[in-house]
C-alpha cells in the first residue's frame, strides 16, 4: 500500500462519514461535546472565559505550519484555548456593545450548514437552504412593512455589505451604465454625522472617494437635522452634482438615534420634482440595529398585553414612531447578528422593489429574480460568488425560536433594563446621561468629579469653546473611570461596559467621550444594572483628588452656591 494511504486512513476518520456509521457519528458528536465541555471549564462567575491575559501577537506571527498534523482531540484543545479571554456577551455582567449572545437555534443554524456546506451562489448548491434565505427575506420584508411579493433581498457579508449594495444601486440609478463603463463622474452620498463609517467604507471601495460623503449635523437626539439635509441637497443639486444615495440611520451605533425617514423621503421627492431630475436618488435605510423594533408596529400599546412598565412602553412607542416608516426607503440593511441574536455573519440587504437588484447583474439581459418565479440565481448579481448558508439558517433559527412575541419580549426586556439604568444614573449627582432622548438598549453617560453641576456642565461643554480645557480633562477623567470599572469587571465584581472616545463633537469641533452601556443579554437584570452605578461610584472614589481638582480647576464651573 502506498505510504500516503496510511495518512489518508487517519484523515478520513477526521471527516463526518458520508454514509451513516453510528459509532463514528457518536464520536463526531462526542468530539463536539468534549470541546464544549472544555469551554465550560473556562467559565467562572466572571463575564469572561478563562483568564484575562495580554494578547501576544509576536508569538502568533512566529507560528508556522508544522510538518505533521494533529489529532482531532489535540486540535479541539488548540481551538478551545483560543477562546480564552473572550467576553461572554450573554453574561448579565456584560454590557459592552451591540454584540448579541447567539440563541441555541441561531447556533444550530450556523452549525448545520458548517457540516453540509450549502453554497447560496446557486439553487443547485444550496437546495433547501436557498429556501431558508427566501423565507427569512420574505418574513423580514413583511415585518418591515414591505410587500414581500415585490421586494427582494439577499444575505451578504455584514451591515457594511448592506450599505455597499444600497450605494451601488444608487450609483447605477444616478449614473446609468456605470456597471458597464465605470464611473465617469462622482455622485454624492449624504448621511448624518452619526452615520456608521461603513458609508465611508463603501464610498472609498466603490471608487467614489471619501470626499463624496457629505455628513450632515445631527440634533441633540442624534437624528439628522433634516432642514440642513435639505439645504445641502439643494445646494449640491444647484451645482449640478448627482446624488447616489441618502443614507438614513435607523438606530445609530452609539446612541440609538433614529432619522426621520418620512421627512427625508418627502424632501427627496420634492427635490426630484423641483429639479426635474431624470433619476431618483436612492434612499437607503441603515436599519441594521433598529429593524427588529418593527415587531412593535402592530403592538397594542393601549392594552399592553406583555405588561411592560410605563417607561418601557414610552421608549418602545418612541422607537416605533420612526421605525413604522421603514417601508418608505428604497433599500434597507438588516443585521440579524445584532438584534436577532444570531452568530456572525448574518446580514441581509433588502430592495423595496426586487427589480432594483437586476441593476447589479453582470449580464444586463438577465431577468431579475423573484422567489415566486422559481428560478433562483442570486449569483448573477451578488457581490460574493460563494455565499455561506450560515447567515440565513441562523436567522431562520433565531426568528422561528422567538416569533414576534419572543422578539418583543427580548427587546422589551433590554429596553426595560436600559431604562432602569438611566433612572439610576440620573439619580447620581456626578453623572449625566448623554442620550436621554434615545430609546434603545444603549445608554451613554458621562461621569464628573465631585462639585460639578452636572445639570449645566454637559450643555456648557457642548456649546462654550472657553471650556475646551475642561472638556478634555473630563474626557480623560471618563477614561480613568472606565479603566477602573473594567478592571473591576474582569475581577468579577463589576460590569463590562465600554467607552466611546467620540460619541459626538462639540459645536466647536472637539470630541466628547462617554461611557457606554449596551444591554444585550437576556440574562440582564436589575441587580446588574445597579452594579454599574456602584462600580462607577467606587471608581470615582479611587481617582486621585489631584486629578479631580485639576479637572474642576479653571473657569467658574463649580456649582455657584
Ligand atoms: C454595526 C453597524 C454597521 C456595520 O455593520 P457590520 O455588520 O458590523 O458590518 C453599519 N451601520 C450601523 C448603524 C451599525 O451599527
Amino acid at each position: 500500500m502506498a505510504a500516503y494511504r496510511n495518512h489518508l486512513e487517519v484523515l478520513r476518520r477526521a471527516f463526518p462519514q458520508p454514509v451513516s456509521d453510528q459509532e463514528h457519528d457518536a464520536w463526531f458528536v462526542f468530539s463536539m461535546l468534549r470541546a464544549l465541555d472544555r469551554v465550560d471549564g473556562m467559565k467562572s462567575q466572571r463575564p469572561i472565559l478563562g483568564e484575562p491575559a495580554e494578547i501576544d501577537f509576536s508569538r502568533a506571527a512566529a507560528t508556522r505550519l508544522p510538518e505533521s498534523g494533529s489529532t482531532v482531540e489535540e486540535v479541539s484543545r488548540i481551538l478551545v484555548e483560543h477562546l480564552s479571554g473572550m467576553f461572554i456577551w450573554g453574561h448579565p455582567r456584560s454590557q459592552s456593545n451591540v454584540i448579541p449572545p447567539p440563541s441555541i437555534p441561531g447556533i444550530l443554524g450556523t452549525l448545520l450548514p458548517a457540516i453540509y456546506n450549502p453554497n447560496l451562489c446557486s439553487e443547485e448548491a444550496s437546495r433547501g437552504v436557498a429556501l431558508a434565505e427566501a423565507e427569512v427575506i420574505s418574513m423580514t420584508a413583511e415585518l418591515m412593512g414591505l410587500d414581500p411579493a415585490v421586494a427582494g433581498g439577499v444575505f451578504t457579508f455584514g451591515g457594511t455589505g448592506t450599505i455597499l449594495y444600497g450605494i451601488r444601486i444608487g450609483i447605477e440609478k444616478s449614473c446609468p451604465g456605470t456597471m458597464q463603463q465605470g464611473l465617469r463622474e462622482r455622485p454624492l452620498i449624504l448621511c448624518s454625522d452619526q452615520a456608521h463609517y461603513a458609508a465611508s467604507t463603501a464610498a472609498a471601495w466603490l471608487g467614489l472617494g471619501l470626499d463624496q460623503v457629505v455628513r450632515i449635523p445631527t440634533a441633540a437626539n442624534n437624528e439628522i437635522r433634516t432642514c440642513l439635509l435639505e439645504d445641502e441637497l439643494r445646494r449640491q443639486l444647484r451645482q449640478g452634482r448627482r446624488i447616489a444615495a441618502i443614507v438614513a440611520t435607523m438606530g445609530t451605533t452609539d446612541a440609538f438615534g433614529l432619522d426621520d425617514l418620512q421627512k427625508i423621503r418627502e424632501i427627496r421627492d420634492d427635490l426630484v420634482h423641483e429639479f426635474s431630475l431624470d433619476y431618483v436618488p436612492q434612499l437607503h435605510a441603515d436599519a441594521v440595529i433598529g429593524w427588529a423594533w418593527s415587531v412593535f408596529s402592530d403592538y397594542d400599546f393601549q392594552s399592553n398585553p406583555l405588561e411592560f412598565p410605563d417607561r418601557t412602553l414610552r421608549a418602545l412607542a418612541g422607537t416605533t414612531r420612526r421605525m413604522r416608516h421603514l417601508h418608505l426607503a428604497d433599500s434597507i440593511g438588516v443585521d440579524y447578528h445584532k438584534t436577532a441574536f444570531t452568530p456572525y455573519v448574518s446580514s441581509a440587504f433588502f430592495a423595496h422593489d426586487a427589480r432594483d437588484l437586476a441593476l447589479l447583474a453582470r449580464d444586463p439581459g438577465a431577468t431579475p429574480y423573484l422567489f415566486q418565479s422559481g428560478s433562483y440565481n442570486p449569483g448573477r448579481f451578488t457581490l460574493e460568488t460563494t455565499r455561506s448558508g450560515c447567515g440565513p439558517m441562523a436567522a431562520l433559527g433565531s426568528l422561528r425560536l422567538m416569533g414576534r412575541i419572543g422578539l418583543r419580549t427580548l427587546l422589551g426586556h433590554l429596553v426595560t433594563m436600559a431604562e432602569t439604568l438611566r433612572n439610576r444614573l440620573t439619580a447620581q449627582p456626578a453623572i449625566s446621561v448623554m442620550n436621554p432622548d434615545n430609546f434603545g438598549p444603549v445608554t451613554l453617560f458621562r461621569v464628573y468629579p465631585d462639585g460639578i453641576d452636572t445639570f449645566e456642565m454637559p450643555r456648557r461643554e457642548q456649546t462654550d469653546p472657553r471650556l475646551v480645557h475642561q472638556l478634555r480633562q473630563f474626557n480623560q477623567y471618563n477614561r480613568l473611570v472606565f479603566r477602573h470599572v473594567n478592571a473591576e469587571a474582569l475581577r468579577g465584581d463589576g460590569v463590562v461596559i465600554s467607552m466611546t472616545d467620540r460619541f459626538r463633537d462639540t459645536d466647536y469641533g472637539e470630541p466628547v467621550a462617554a461611557l457606554k452601556s449596551y444591554i444585550m443579554s437576556p440574562f440582564s437584570d436589575a441587580q446588574y444594572v445597579q452594579a454599574v452605578v456602584d462600580s462607577v461610584e467606587r471608581a470615582r472614589r479611587q481617582i486621585p483628588p489631584e486629578l479631580t481638582d485639576a479637572a474642576a480647576d479653571g473657569l467658574d464651573i463649580r456649582p455657584q452656591n
